[in-house]
């Protein structure tokens, strides 16, 4: 069963949106029609909550105006980096966030006849011409910032020797390094990207999932503005690194012939957080250093790793529209996705008892065939979704936590002599505690207090603390693997002299392997949310079964580190 409430006092409200703005005004203007975006990730790793945030925004985008929509594009365009691991993961994860581009999934690499056909064509129109300098004399004479660029001595040759040595490249007669493509615009360009930059290099091991051996292969720069081109997308949203490349792209779009639409270039700032590295490349470096078990890992800030750690889809969308779109790159606290994380699962999870690392009680009074059953609340803000029903018996498991032989002041928990409310149970009183040759406490004998069923006093006495327990009769036992934040550092990349691997935090990861948890929860299938009361929301894991479950700890119920910062 799963508890489902629409939660109450949301704040919705999103952040001002500049793209929403430019797009708005457009449509108003009758500028524009409709709206085509894209969401074009390289199919060399998983997506991470950043790519969250651009695809949230080009879906957005593609949901004004009429007859508007976003695709996704695979830029298959490097092909030594790439897999098709990587595209089914990335289908995956977009369809789990609930943006769906149905039929409108392409790849760059079907595009690779169109790009040489407008390769070409530039040729034609002395737009663009090969290079026979080493990768190191194109290097230097490019120039940077302080000092312009040098012409090429082959920048003048005729087009149709161009056309001939283009031939040659894409045919591999050439040996990688021989030669490159490049577009004939500036040398002396205040923008190093606009001195005449690669079109095209010779590679000739990748292998290509178009099963066509092309020897030659587009750079991002010529073959992202004209896929846009080719698919009449309006808005090319990206991030600000590439805001430098603007004027290469219009150049490119420009000279294009006959594109169906101008397509608009908007830089964003990236999305950044707290505690985490959303770089694909550090992302590789944690996978292949076998620092997280895989991608989908739950400690990982991938859109898979979230999913099989709990999050719901709701929570990072509206987390995204929450910190709104920028202009200037910032890093997001971790903490304001974490709180709507909770307010989220808080709505969503059914309550359970579970104890994590139990302590053994028998209850002396209690002969061991009687049953006593108790009705407690599902979800304890919404009645309308019923009772569950808890087994008390002779043989229970508290927490170890929750026992302590010699207690401190205030200590309203159990403790010899002490009384305690089970939840939803009874009151019951902590009578002899057995120990183990080491003197740790192995059990506790207790007696409950038969006139306190529901967990009240006829006498009306006051009894302070309560406690999660479960029955032998009630429970199994189960995996829980208790995740934290997988870095100590807020900032792990911002020190220069040392790496992110650096500020693994160690106790990212607690497996517990004898947990207690009601045994019709390890029914339940993966992905299946629930609170166990007093301790956090956890989620049945993906490798879970029935004889085996695991749990995975989404979060804690309250926000242990800002504790920590406080102190
Ligand atoms: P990384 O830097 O992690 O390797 P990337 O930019 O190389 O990511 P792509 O597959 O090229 O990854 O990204 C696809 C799209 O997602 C691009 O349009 C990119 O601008 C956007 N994107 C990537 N990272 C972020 C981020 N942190 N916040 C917002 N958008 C992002
Ligand atoms: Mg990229």
């Amino acid at each position: 069963m799963s508890a489902t409430k629409p939660e109450k006092n949301r704040d919705d409200s999103a952040a001002p949106n500049f793209i929403a703005d430019i797009i708005d005004d457009a449509l108003s203007a009758n500028e524009l029609t409709r709206v085509v975006t894209r969401f074009p990730p390289e199919p060399n790793g998983f997506l991470h909550v950043g790519h969250a945030k651009a695809i949230f925004l080009n879906f957005a985008m593609a949901d004004k105006g009429q007859g508007s929509f976003c695709n996704l594009r695979l830029d298959d365009t490097n092909p030594e980096a790439e897999d098709d691991k990587y595209v089914r993961a990335i289908q995956e994860d977009i369809e789990w966030l609930g943006c769906d581009p149905g039929e409108r999934v392409y790849f760059a690499s079907n595009y690779f006849d169109k790009l040489y056909a407008a390769a070409v064509s530039l040729v034609e129109k002395g737009l663009a011409y090969v290079d026979s300098q080493s990768p190191e004399e194109i290097r230097e004479n490019r120039g940077n910032f302080y000092k312009e660029g040098l012409d090429s001595p082959y920048r003048n040759r005729s087009v149709s020797e161009n056309l001939d040595l283009l031939q040659a490249m894409r045919e591999g007669r050439l040996d990688e390094g021989a030669a490159v493509l490049r577009a004939k615009i500036d040398m002396r360009h205040k923008n190093l990207n606009m001195r005449d930059p690669l079109m095209y290099r010779i590679r000739k091991a990748a292998p290509h999932r178009t099963g066509e051996t092309w020897k030659i292969y587009p750079m991002y720069d010529f073959a992202h503005p004209l896929s846009d081109a080719f698919e009449g997308i309006t808005h090319s949203l990206c991030t600000l690194e590439f805001e430098a490349h603007r004027p290469l792209y219009e150049w490119f779009v420009e000279n294009l012939d006959s594109p169906d639409t101008k397509p608009r270039q908007i830089e964003f700032a990236r999305l950044n957080i707290g505690y985490t590295v959303l770089s694909k490349r550090k992302l590789h470096e944690l996978v292949e250093g076998g620092h997280v078990e895989d991608w989908d890992d739950p400690r990982m800030p991938t859109i898979a790793g979230m999913r099989r750690r709990g999050y719901l889809p709701e929570s990072l969308q509206a987390f995204c529209e929450r910190i709104g779109v920028a202009k200037k790159d910032s890093v997001v606290d971790v903490a304001l996705l974490e709180h709507r994380l909770r307010e989220d699962l808080n709505a969503h999870a059914q309550r359970t008892m579970a104890v994590l690392r139990p302590l053994k009680v028998t209850i002396t009074n209690i002969a061991p065939e009687e049953r006593y059953e108790f009705e407690v609340p599902v979800h304890p803000e919404y009645e309308e979704l019923g009772k569950r029903t808890v087994t008390l018996s002779r043989d229970i498991w508290v927490e170890q936590d929750d026992y302590m032989e010699v207690p401190i002041k205030k200590w309203f928990r159990l403790a010899p002599g002490k009384e305690v409310r089970l939840r939803g149970a009874c009151l019951l009183t902590c009578d002899e505690v057995i120990h183990d040759e080491n003197g740790q406490a192995i059990e506790l004998r207790c007696s409950w207090d038969p006139e306190s069923k529901g967990g009240t006093a006829p006498d009306g006495r006051r009894v302070k603390g309560t406690l999660h327990w479960i029955s032998e009769e009630d429970s199994t036992s189960a995996t829980v693997r208790l995740y934290d934040r997988l870095y100590t550092e807020e900032e792990p990349n911002s020190h220069e002299d040392s790496s992110h691997l650096d500020f693994l935090n160690p106790d990212s990861l607690e497996t517990i392997t004898e947990a207690k948890v009601h045994k019709e929860l390890a029914a339940e299938a993966p992905g299946h949310r629930v609170q166990f009361e007093r301790l956090g929301y956890f989620c049945v894991d993906q490798s879970s079964t029935q004889d085996e479950p695991i749990f995975n700890r989404t979060i804690g119920l309250r926000d242990s580190w800002a504790k920590l910062a406080k102190k």
